[in-house]
């Protein structure tokens, strides 16, 4: 085959897919190029995810008729004009690809009035083809229509994710550049409803507000340093706020989100002990320094950047938000009625729920809510069920050890069980067998509200029938605010908006598992929060009770997340390690 430059059509739809991926990157490079434009109204309105229209308004500067065609040229821009502007960027655009993509990929509408200019224009573009220019009345600003898109590129409409997920993507763009521009009103129209606004007041804790809900809002601690040329100001939550995944640390550098795994890991290093395993804080974190000093011109997305002295920069993180959370220990949430009960307050209902009554051991005795007790149904003896390969051998409880672990005998030497995995394990499989034929769920005394992020919101709103299911009665109750009125009883004893709040931070961590996986993993967490925890000294009954449980479930060796339950110390083990015998 011959060597051919290809035509610009084809190019430019190459390019696109570098920069376009789906209907939020066309979000972000339109609010970006607002933004740019000094606007401080931005409208986004949304329809069909995004695949039907995206349209951005802006009260910005505008863009001179004359200039309006070459706005979709490539490699076309106003913010950029020599090499050496490359090294000084402080606009968020300066590539001039990302309107020529997206109109090579959409049918695209721009209607502008330069802030200096009596009148408007507009033009259309299809496919890449210009249309023709008219003069319209409109006011100064910039309206860009984006109708169709990938219409003419099929394969990227097929790996297109479902609605919800491509409307929560679209929701995390925009809550992510209104927490960066404080002084900008947003206001983003999904499907003719109002699904996210802020005010434009300039006041950054009143977007974190908008963004998180009041109780988050108003905990979280403010950062501002200063140190080797890097000025570090935003929010970080208190060691007692915390999520099970990094999705809310958020890391700006000139107010241009970023995405740098070293970044977060500053971060969560200045917490160093205050965390515990698997959970990290919240973090919305402006880096400012000279535009020299860092590379945006990475990747097409410009979402990565190079920093040019990176340990520097990590060093001045991990100071400023130790310093923040320094001083501001003791943290307001340890000792709070709320705190106490969700570290393991409500010891007395766990105590009474683990410890084995007289005659046979059902179910019930680990049900904190009661709700089997003296449910025959479900009685299980650990002896006369068969054990099968994998199932429990018959213990002999010894004790416990340093409230964390129990140590028991076996017919092959010696068992170490973690009694917080035993139990999740117990609670689960019980859970589990009692689906849909029990009642699992317990109301509220008085329901409570609890607000989600935007995009948690939109997850959590797709996941309500099998939260339902499981024992959650959760409605929709206004903008990204849910009403929960009962929830499952296995964690009736806690607050029940943590509770929610687990939940929908699993559903966060995976996007597209399988539906009976999603159940199942919910269960898990539920579970997980309802056992009782590492560090808790149980009374000899107790640990008997928890040893008979594990002893009948089906799967007594892991966890519901697939940690070890239990560790074994063969006899062949011990004497080989006393010497008795020598190495094999
Ligand atoms: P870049 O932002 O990298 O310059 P774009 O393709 O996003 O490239 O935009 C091309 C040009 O169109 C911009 O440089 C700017 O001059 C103009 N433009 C785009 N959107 C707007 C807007 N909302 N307001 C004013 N000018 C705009
Ligand atoms: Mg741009």
């Amino acid at each position: 085959m011959k060597i051919k430059v290809l035509p610009d059509e084809i190019a430019s739809q190459i390019a696109a897919g570098e920069v376009i991926e789906r209907p939020a990157s066309v979000v972000k490079e339109l609010i970006e190029n607002s933004l740019d434009a000094g606007a401080d109204q931005i409208e986004i309105t949304i329809r069909e995810a995004g695949r039907r229209l995206i349209e951005i308004a802006d009260n910005g500067s505008g863009i001179p008729a004359g200039d309006l065609p070459l706005t979709v040229t490539r490699h076309a821009t106003s913010k950029l004009s020599t090499a050496e502007d490359l090294v000084r960027i402080e606009t968020l655009g300066f590539r001039g690809e990302a309107l020529a993509s997206i109109s090579s990929v959409s049918q695209m509408t721009i209607t502008s009035r330069h802030e200096e200019e009596e009148i408007g224009s507009r033009i259309e573009i299809a496919a890449g083809e210009v249309g023709a220019q008219e003069e319209i009345g409109t006011p100064a600003g910039t309206i860009i229509r984006v109708a169709n898109l990938f219409y003419n590129v099929p394969a990227r409409l097929k790996f297109l994710k479902t609605d919800r997920t491509e409307r929560r993507h679209i929701k995390e763009t925009v809550v992510r550049y209104a927490l960066a521009y404080p002084g900008v009103r947003f206001t983003l129209t999904i499907d003719d409803q109002l699904s996210f606004q802020t005010t434009g007041s300039g006041e950054p804790r009143e977007v974190l507000v908008a963004v998180y809900g009041l109780d988050v809002g108003k905990k979280m601690i403010s950062v501002l340093a200063k140190e080797d040329g890097v000025e570090i100001r935003g929010f970080i939550s208190p060691p007692g706020l915390t999520r099970s995944n990094r999705k809310e640390i958020l890391f700006y550098i000139n107010r241009r989100p970023v995405q740098d795994i070293a970044l977060t890991k500053a971060l969560t290093r200045a917490y160093h002990t205050m965390l515990m395993k698997g959970r990290y804080p919240l973090a919305v974190l402006f880096l400012e320094m000279e535009p020299e000093q860092v590379d945006v011109n990475v990747h097409p997305t410009k979402a990565e950047v190079r920093f040019q002295n990176k340990s520097q920069v990590f060093r001045a993180v991990e100071r400023a938000v130790r310093r923040a959370l320094l001083a501001n220990t003791p943290v307001p949430e340890i000792g709070s009625p709320q705190g106490q009960r969700l570290w393991g307050g409500s010891s007395a209902a766990r105590r009474s729920s683990l410890s084995a009554p007289s005659g046979g051991h059902t179910w019930s005795q680990v049900d904190p809510g009661g709700i089997s007790a003296g449910d025959e149904s479900v009685k299980m003896g650990g002896p006369q069920s068969p054990l099968e390969e994998l199932s429990s051998p018959i213990l002999r409880l010894v004790g416990q050890v340093a409230a964390t672990y129990l140590i028991a005998e076996g017919p092959d030497g010696l068992y170490l069980i973690d009694q917080h995995a035993a139990h999740e394990r117990v609670l689960f499989e019980k859970f589990r067998g009692k689906r849909g034929n029990q009642i699992t769920s317990q109301n509220l005394l008085e329901p409570v509200s609890v607000e989600f992020s935007p995009a948690a919101a939109e997850l959590l709103e797709e996941k309500l029938p099998l939260l339902k299911e499981i024992g959650f009665d959760v409605e929709p109750f206004g903008m990204n605010t849910f009403v929960v009125r009962a929830v499952p009883v296995l964690v009736a004893d806690t607050d029940p908006r943590k509770a929610l709040r687990a939940v929908v931070e699993d559903l966060e961590e995976d996007e597209t598992p399988l539906e009976k996986n999603w159940e199942e993993k919910i269960i898990a967490r539920i579970c997980k929060q309802a056992a009782v925890k590492a560090g808790r000294v149980l009374a000899p009954e107790e640990q008997k009770a928890l040893l008979t449980d594990l002893e009948s479930c089906q799967s007594p060796r892991t966890c519901p997340h697939g940690r070890p339950t239990m560790i074994h110390l063969s006899v062949d083990l011990l004497e080989r390690k006393f010497g008795r015998t020598g190495p094999r």
